[in-house]
């Protein structure tokens, strides 16, 4: 289920540390290490999944459960209400770095659209 060469697989397994604000059955949730905005979360699953196109019909629930976090992260953090970002970027064109897919939670700013 986990990927070697993976940097989120490795924060999975305490390998690399991070700044953790959420943990489920399925979703894991912490800082990201390059802010964006006040708030900016990245929630990951548990399960390895590379990118949005690798993810399978049996994934639904894990898909699911990020949003969840997603919510719950952004009451937490003050920014239900005033509204903030739940995005997934998808390969090298879209801007995906890290290839284990992770929702961004950005919040606490006004948020343009549309993104660059
Ligand atoms: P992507 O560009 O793939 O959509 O997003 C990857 C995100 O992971 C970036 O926002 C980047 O700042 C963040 N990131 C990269 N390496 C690390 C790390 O080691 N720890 C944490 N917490 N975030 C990281
Ligand atoms: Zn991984």
């Amino acid at each position: 289920m986990s990927n070697d060469n993976c940097l989120f697989c490795k924060i999975l397994d305490g390998e690399i540390p991070a700044d953790l604000v959420y943990e489920s059955d399925t979703a894991v949730a912490f800082r990201d290490i390059n802010p964006q905005a006040p708030t900016h979360v990245l929630v990951i699953p548990r399960k390895h999944i590379a990118t949005i196109n690798d993810i399978e019909a049996d994934d639904e629930a894990i898909i699911g459960s990020l949003y969840s976090a997603a919510r719950e992260i952004a009451s937490r953090e003050g920014i239900a209400k005033a509204g903030y970002r739940a995005v997934m970027n998808c390969n090298e064109g879209a801007g995906q770095s890290v290839f284990h897919i992770h929702l961004h939670v950005l919040g606490g700013r006004p948020l343009s659209w549309p993104p660059g």
